[in-house]
């Protein structure tokens, strides 16, 4: 009976990995047909300085929702888009949703900075600054106002990555390292990298309050942080001590989460800027 039930365990598995198989290729061309209808919609979710309380920038993030109506997480169709080699095309689009967005956000306070996410399929693809340079010059949008977000994960030919900081930095970006501390980068090419800001992943947030061995690590993050010169973004802040943690550290932290604000329209930022300036 082992050896048959065996052979039912592999007959089901093999079985959800067909069914997985074909779930993915009906996605992957559903997000293909979405995105050449411009049917993607990018939510902002609000950056604020800690110690002052002011809403300094935003993440832009993506939403898509399948022909049945049902919201797709970003990380499943991000992954399904990358393994089918067109992430490139959903960057472009959230580009041009922010620089659209961007013109309004600008007037209301035009130190505004709003940062994108990038694959690290767009690191390697040779056409990717040049349009990010012409969306820029054809929206007149400064590129210091644009933040670019690399995971360290996506950070894993080192040469490729720092070479695209440079080009980045030649152009006035910001450059993020996202997720920070869910990699293996060592301090020295962290140093190396040269980024402007750090972006400290939530997992490390919900440390704060706790007496988790893991809870020291925290703020040994945010000293090497201040040692290496960067800014610092704390992740997933989602309830008042997190962000009062925050308040209390050295230098100017930000930080972004439920506790501040929900990923939002890019309508409803532009109150809250209005709001609060
Ligand atoms: P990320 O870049 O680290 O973005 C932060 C994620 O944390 C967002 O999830 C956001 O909604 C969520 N979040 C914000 N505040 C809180 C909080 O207080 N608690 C918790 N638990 N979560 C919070 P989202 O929008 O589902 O995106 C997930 C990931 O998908 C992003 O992680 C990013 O890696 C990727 N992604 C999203 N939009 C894009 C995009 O336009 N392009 C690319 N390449 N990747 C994207
Ligand atoms: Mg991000
Ligand atoms: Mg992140
Ligand atoms: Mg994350």
């Amino acid at each position: 009976t082992s050896v048959l039930s065996g052979a039912l365990i592999g007959l089901a598995f093999s079985g959800t990995a067909l069914f997985m198989d074909s779930r993915r290729r009906t996605l992957a061309s559903q997000l293909r047909r979405a995105i050449r209808r411009k049917d993607l919609t990018v939510l902002y979710q609000p950056i604020v300085d800690v110690s002052t309380g002011a809403t300094i920038g935003a993440e832009a993030l993506v939403r898509w929702t399948d022909e049945d109506g049902a919201p797709v997480l970003p990380e499943l169709f991000i992954s399904l888009a990358e393994s089918h080699g067109f992430v490139g095309t959903i960057t472009t689009f959230v580009l041009q949703c922010v620089l659209k967005d961007l013109g309004d956000l600008l007037r209301a306070n035009p130190a505004f900075q709003v940062s994108i996410n990038m694959s690290s399929q767009d690191l390697t693809d040779p056409n990717f600054l040049p349009r990010l340079d012409s969306l820029l010059h054809a929206h007149r949008v400064p590129a210091a106002s644009i933040g670019i977000e690399l995971t360290e994960r996506s950070t894993s030919d080192r040469e490729t990555v720092i070479e695209a900081i440079r080009q980045l930095h030649a152009r006035g970006h910001i450059v993020y390292i996202d997720d920070f501390g869910t990699g293996y980068s060592s301090l020295s090419y962290l140093n190396e990298l040269s980024a402007d800001v750090i972006k400290v992943d939530r997992s490390f947030t919900q440390t704060i309050g706790t007496h988790s061995i893991t809870a020291s690590i925290l703020p040994q993050i945010l000293s090497m942080a201040r040692t290496l010169n960067l800014r610092i973004v704390v992740e997933g802040v989602e309830r008042p001590e997190q962000a009062a943690y925050l308040a209390l550290e050295e230098g100017h932290i930000s930080a972004q989460g439920w506790h501040f604000g929900a990923p939002t329209t890019p309508q409803a930022l532009k109150a809250r800027l209005a709001q609060t300036t």
